[in-house]
């Protein structure tokens, strides 16, 4: 049988979701309540930059195979599974997850539900979520069966397309066979191409999401960390690395230290662990991600630190380049950027800093008006005592440092993501300095 499919929240997860659902051969509506978004989808225009994701959506949208609303009275009545894909960001002031939104789409959608209805999880919230909303479907007693799973999406910004059509696991956190026979249904052509399948109950499936997140930034923070002491004996955090990654149970990836991680999953979600951990009593389980998350944090002083220390711990009078603003390369995603972080820093120094980013220039001239942004990265460099690398786009790591030295006023530049190569810098006469690379 053919379902129809609704995705409620059509932002990064949700936009990819629906362009995929459709890919797979459904009929998809997505429903968002920002209208602009909305209308930007049906003109088969992606309203952020996720690479390989544009001409999907141009060709479903084309096909009529994929369409886009802010109607959840149209959404209840098309769909027979909806996946939920509203966001889960942090609460003011809060370690806590802001659950309203998950809230909302429930209270919105249920009431008007007219044909039977599974509805799929996908935001990533704190374990025990999933059990609360199946009873509070039950309380709004909805005219037909309508059952809820849990499916926590694990795909990268960036690579998001590819990680939706053949993803490393899928988790179906579900209470019926018949939940769990659905969606082996919806997802049959990924399952045939090789994806394995975990099916649990909703806190396990709650749990999987942000105890991987968990694991990864434990990852970057634990390179970060011997970065620090890399620093204070001369050791080689690059080196380090390759010789711990070496070992198949370590592994090497995740293993690059720098400016430490950022984003809108990874921060937020470390903080709702811990925040729900506490209040399941289980504080003491999660203790070690304050460190986690507090390290993580050091890296962004470290690199205003760094560049006091080449800027002779004057600012004023001073130009500081900055390459990258999005918090990782092949996005325009700016939440929580460690690279729009360091840049905010050194500008309340006082220093004059120039940013540009090949993708996130418009996020970033939004989130922070006040800093300069340049046309291009010769543009940036121009008469710049220091440079920056803070995001890894490959842009940049192809950049030719002989050319660049002609724009600088000091040939000095900050690898805060460890993967410029140091010797074709210095000898084009740059003065390198990476983190943990002393
Ligand atoms: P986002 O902010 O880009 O998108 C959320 C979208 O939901 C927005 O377009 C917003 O307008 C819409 N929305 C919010 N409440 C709504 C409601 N009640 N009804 C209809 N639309 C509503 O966020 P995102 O990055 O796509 O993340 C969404 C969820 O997925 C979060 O829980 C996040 O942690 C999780 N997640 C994201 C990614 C990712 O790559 N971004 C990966 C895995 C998991």
């Amino acid at each position: 049988m053919s379902y129809r499919i609704t995705v409620i929240g059509t932002g990064y997860l949700g936009a990819t979701h629906a362009a995929c659902m459709a890919e797979l051969g459904f009929d998809v509506l997505g429903v968002d309540f920002d209208p602009a978004k909305v209308a930007s989808l049906n003109d088969g225009r992606v309203p952020f930059f996720e690479p390989e994701l544009e001409p999907l959506l141009r060709k479903h949208v084309e096909s009529g195979r994929l369409r886009f609303t802010t109607s959840y009275q149209e959404a209840a009545e098309f769909g027979d599974v909806h996946f939920l894909c509203v966001g889960t960001p942090q609460r003011d002031g809060e370690y806590a997850a802001d659950m309203s939104y998950v809230d909302a789409a429930i209270e919105d959608l249920v009431p008007l539900l007219t044909r039977p209805a599974l509805i799929v999880g996908k935001s990533t919230v704190p374990v025990g979520t999933a059990g609360r909303l199946a009873d509070r479907i039950a309380e709004l007693a909805p005219p037909v069966p309508v059952e809820l799973a849990w499916s926590p999406e694990f795909t990268r910004e960036g690579l998001a397309v590819e990680d939706t059509l053949r993803p490393n696991r899928l988790v179906f956190g579900v209470r019926s066979e018949h939940a769990e026979k659905l969606l082996r249904e919806v997802f049959a052509p990924v399952i045939d191409g090789g994806s394995p399948v975990v099916v649990c109950d909703y806190a396990t499936a709650e749990l999987a999401k942000v105890g991987a997140n968990s694991f990864l930034a434990t990852k970057i923070s634990y390179i970060n960390a011997l970065a620090e002491l890399c620093d204070t004996t001369g050791a080689d955090v690059t080196l380090l690395a390759d010789a711990l990654g070496h070992d198949e149970r370590i592994g090497r990836q995740f293993l690059n230290a720098g400016l430490g991680y950022g984003g809108g999953c990874l921060p937020k979600d470390l903080r709702a662990f811990m925040a729900r951990a506490g209040e399941l009593g289980a504080e003491e389980a999660l203790t070690f991600l304050r460190e986690v998350d507090a390290i993580n944090m050091r890296r962004r002083q470290k690199v205003v630190d760094v560049t006091a220390d080449v800027l002779g711990n004057q600012w004023i009078g001073k130009r500081v380049a900055v390459l990258g603003a999005a918090f990782k390369p092949n996005t325009d995603d700016i939440r929580d950027s460690p690279a729009l972080n360091v840049a905010g820093r050194i500008h309340l120094h006082g220093a004059a800093v120039s940013v540009y980013d090949p993708k996130a220039m418009d996020n970033a001239r939004r989130s922070f008006p006040t800093l300069r942004y340049a046309e291009s990265v010769m543009d940036a460099c121009q008469g710049a005592h220091v440079v920056l690398h803070l995001t890894a786009w490959q842009e940049f790591r192809e950049l030719d440092p002989a050319v660049l030295a002609k724009t600088v006023a000091t040939p000095n530049v900050i690898d805060g993501q460890n993967c410029l190569d140091r010797p074709t810098w210095r000898r084009a006469g740059w003065s390198y300095r990476g983190l943990g690379r002393s």
